[in-house]
């Protein structure tokens, strides 16, 4: 027989659940083909392209199996291109209980456009991704994280858009992109009054001076487990959400070999073989989600903690 004080507790159950939380870290694909990596560019032309087998579909639907294996859901930032010519792999991203965001239309770095072409880039985008899942698209992720400084004019364009969030900032110093003054927590962006865009950033540790990038790419590819694990224990115990990224391409083992420079064709290839193994030890160590779940759950209290919240 249960006791009175026993049936009490149960009773209260319900009332003492713990409220949302934001994840702790935040599980994110770009969906593109190899040859949109800013790598090819001047090696592999636009009209180029199709000469070229596409792998994006297999080596997606192998990320797809990996996070269900890992009962782990996240967010899908996806090329308008890419969904135009497999609508079938955007409905079964969507049926696994991920998230469908943006990744642009054809892979243009923001840096290469204007504000219009930018606009009209993403409008097609969103268009074409929200005709085949037919739910609104809340995310995007710049091609080659190209809101830095100067391109920061995007965010009001975006927030016109009818985006909620972005995650295409990488607070370091880097050849292609980089927004080093950025801070290192969620901001919020273009603020209107009560109308404002978050931008998650992607994840660096701060060492003096320096912000060290972990957690995706190439970064995740090159670093030891070890060191990669370490930062992301450093990021939890700051409250900061930290971002996995990994493109399709990332876990080829037949990813065609394309000639190019040394320098480059380290970069790029490097670590292809071990990429799938990190992703699901990262995947069974720490507790990941989808990206929106960030503006569903992330605590007005949290605003008034962390300054850099406040925006600028
Ligand atoms: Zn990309």
């Amino acid at each position: 027989m249960p006791s009175p004080s026993s049936d009490m507790a149960s009773l209260r159950k319900p009332e003492q659940a713990p409220q949302p939380e934001p994840n702790a870290s935040y599980l994110t694909v770009d969906v593109e083909e190899y040859y949109h990596a800013e790598v090819f560019s001047g090696i592999v032309d636009r009209a180029a392209r199709k000469k070229y087998p596409p792998h994006v579909e297999r080596n997606t639907m192998e990320l797809i199996r990996l996070f269900n294996d890992c009962n782990v859901r996240g967010t899908y930032f996806v090329l308008g291109t890419v969904a135009k010519k497999h609508p079938g792999l955007i409905r079964a991203i969507l049926e696994s209980g991920n998230e469908i965001a943006s990744h642009g239309n054809d892979h243009r770095m923001i840096t290469k456009m204007s504000p219009s072409e930018f606009r009209e880039d993403v409008r097609r985008s969103k268009q074409i991704l929200e005709d085949i899942t037919g739910m609104a698209v809340l995310g995007y992720r710049a091609p080659t994280f190209s809101i830095v400084e100067k391109t920061e004019w995007a965010y009001e364009i975006l927030l016109n858009e009818g985006f909620r969030y972005s995650s295409s900032v990488f607070p370091i110093r880097h050849d292609r992109y980089g927004w080093p003054g950025f801070g290192l927590f969620p901001r919020k962006m273009a603020v209107r009054g009560n109308r404002w865009i978050w931008e998650i950033p992607l994840s660096v540790e701060r060492f003096g001076f320096i912000n060290v990038p972990f957690g995706g790419g190439g970064y995740l590819r090159l670093y030891p487990m070890p060191l990669t694990k370490y930062f992301f224990r450093r990021m939890s115990r700051d409250d900061r959400p930290a971002v996995v990224y990994v493109h399709p391409w990332e876990i080829d083992r037949q990813h065609p070999r394309i000639a190019m420079p040394a320098l480059k064709r380290m970069r790029h290839y490097l670590g292809i073989s071990g990429m799938e193994e990190k992703v699901r030890d990262l995947l069974r160590s720490f507790r990941f989600g989808r990206m929106d779940d960030f503006i569903k759950c992330v605590p007005a209290a949290r605003e008034k903690d962390i300054p850099a919240l406040v925006g600028r």
